[in-house]
């Protein structure tokens, strides 16, 4: 028998308890903001622990969206021991208050008592909430190993620390190999709060991670659970599939595991729909790949909502021309506003979103032919849409041309057409805006009303067209009594100078927005 080596035997075991160790512990970045809440329940006596998707974060070098803490503190407890706090959910959350901070995120730091899981009944919400002194407890009951970890801050200063990682389901080699996979067993999780299902896909989506084939499985096998949860709960989620670096991948990952039709139904009848030639895709996506178009231009939220909803009712009302063979889908977009209004409208989004996209919706088929559409017609499309919509339409409509297939926008075209809009927008040149109108002019000159009022407008127009400082009240109101002792053949002629300089300068202004646009 050989001899054991026990001096060798004792420094692997030393070795491998430190490489446990260092695994275990690690440095973090954390600002004083969130430490100094774990430090204030550590000097009172209580247990603290950094917890969720900000240890998650933290893991994958990700800035936390927010920041939880995790105590055997009870509320009462955590209350009494910060100045400004406010309590007011079922299940325990105290949030600590940070008025100083300008960071969003930092504003409020959540402390929840470390929960013991109970049963759950209404697949939404535990039966009753209890505490536990253990946190293991409370990772026990939260959705997906890569958000069940815990760091507890050991020592360090500043914004460095020193923290130990506690992970009983093993999220950091989930983290490794980017997959969301459920704590526990998962058709039992998912059961308990079936926001879960929709919080999977979002989680995937926006981490750029896959879903594990059992998570999957239960997904699917559990789909209809979802019809349980608020639709203020299942919009948030959507919200940030769509805000997300994917959300087209996102979409199709919900569809794919037979949720989507529980979050968008109306989305699901473009699928396989298909389109006249000049379109390279189905309805469903096209409309996914405009979405994807609005995030790769980072548009904000109303504009890929509208990018995502745009053809929506296309599959309704597609019909054949019997001569020709094409589709036609008239009216779709007349149809696809009133659609979009009762999504967004049942998701409980808020009346001006709901107002914006539906908007942009009912007006995106404008017609664009430079060659051919008039600067009134433009005119009217401002109108309808609402100047302050006039360039997130443009915006669609530039998602759409992309997600069509078409390689790109027509840069002669699109120019053309955005400096006509720039045209219709800016305001005419006119007596309108002097800070004097006719009926002051007739008080301050004495003068009936007729023709000599107007050529008094117009000449003072003139001036002010010459040096703007001039338009101000005063000003004008002694030049008008001045204006006023000329004679009229005089007047009509400094009139007529007037209305000529504003021709001159209007046609200046559209040779300016041509010049900005490139274009004729
Ligand atoms: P982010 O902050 O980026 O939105 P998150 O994972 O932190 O992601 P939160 O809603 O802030 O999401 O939730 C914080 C933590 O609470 C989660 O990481 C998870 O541990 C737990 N949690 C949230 N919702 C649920 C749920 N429905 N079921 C179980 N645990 C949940
Ligand atoms: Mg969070």
């Amino acid at each position: 028998m050989e001899q054991i080596d026990w001096e060798l035997f004792k420094r692997v075991v030393e070795f491998r308890l430190m490489k446990k160790h260092s695994e275990n512990s690690q440095k973090f970045v954390i600002p004083p903001e969130v430490s100094c809440v774990t430090k204030t329940l550590e000097k009172a006596g209580f247990k603290a622990y950094l917890v969720g998707g900000c240890v998650r974060d933290l893991l994958l070098a990700r800035r936390p969206k927010d920041w939880d803490v995790t105590t055997n503190a009870k509320p009462e407890e955590i209350i009494a021991l910060f100045s400004n706090t406010f309590y007011e959910n079922n299940f325990g959350t105290v949030g600590v208050v940070n008025e100083e901070t300008k960071d969003e995120t930092l504003k409020v730091v959540e402390v929840t008592p470390f929960r013991l899981e109970t049963t759950y009944s209404d697949n939404r919400r535990p039966d009753a909430v209890s505490w536990s002194d253990n946190v293991n407890d409370d990772l026990k009951r939260r959705d997906f190993t890569i958000n069940a970890i815990a760091l507890e801050i050991t020592e360090g200063e500043g914004e460095s620390f020193m923290g130990n990682i506690i992970d009983p389901f093993d999220g950091r080699s989930d983290l490794k190999r980017k997959i969301v996979k459920i704590a526990g067993d998962a058709h039992e999780r998912l059961e308990e709060d079936a926001l879960r299902l929709l919080r999977g896909v979002r989680i995937a989506t926006e981490l750029d991670f896959t879903i594990d084939s059992a998570a999957e499985k239960a997904i699917i096998a559990n789909a209809e659970l979802l019809k349980n949860i608020s639709p203020e709960r299942i919009r948030d989620e959507f919200v940030r599939i769509i805000m997300s670096d994917n959300p087209s991948k996102g979409i199709q990952m919900a569809q794919n595991m037979g949720i989507l039709k529980f979050v968008v139904p109306e989305l699901l009848e473009g699928i396989g729909v298909e389109q006249n030639k000049a379109h390279a895709f189905d309805v469903w996506t096209h409309l996914l790949e405009t979405l994807k178009h609005a995030k790769k231009k980072e548009w904000p939220l109303e504009i890929r909502l509208a990018a995502l909803f745009h053809d929506i009712s296309k599959p309704e009302t597609r019909r054949r021309n019997p001569k020709t063979g094409e589709w036609s889908f008239y009216g779709h977009e007349v149809v696809g506003a009133r659609v979009t209004k009762n999504i967004l409208t049942r998701l409980k989004f808020s009346r001006e979103i709901i107002a914006k996209v539906t908007k942009l919706v009912r007006w995106h088929m404008f017609f664009s032919d430079t060659e051919q559409i008039t600067l009134s017609a433009v005119r009217r499309m401002i109108n309808n849409v609402g100047r302050e919509n006039i360039w997130d339409l443009m915006n669609v409509r530039i998602c759409d041309r992309i997600g069509t297939g078409r390689p790109k926008e027509d840069p002669y075209r699109l120019r053309k057409y955005k400096s006509m809009i720039e045209e219709a927008l800016k305001d005419p040149i006119s007596v309108g805006m002097l800070k004097i109108n006719g009926a002051r002019v007739m008080e301050v000159t004495k003068m009936p009303p007729g023709p000599k009022i107007g050529y008094i407008l117009h000449a003072l127009l003139e001036e002010v067209l010459e040096d703007p400082k001039q338009n101000t009240a005063q000003y004008l109101e002694e030049r008008a009594q001045k204006l006023a002792l000329l004679d009229e053949k005089t007047l009509k002629n400094m009139g007529e100078k007037g209305k000529e300089k504003k021709e001159e300068m209007q046609e200046e202004d559209v040779k300016e927005i041509r010049k900005k646009y490139w274009v004729q």
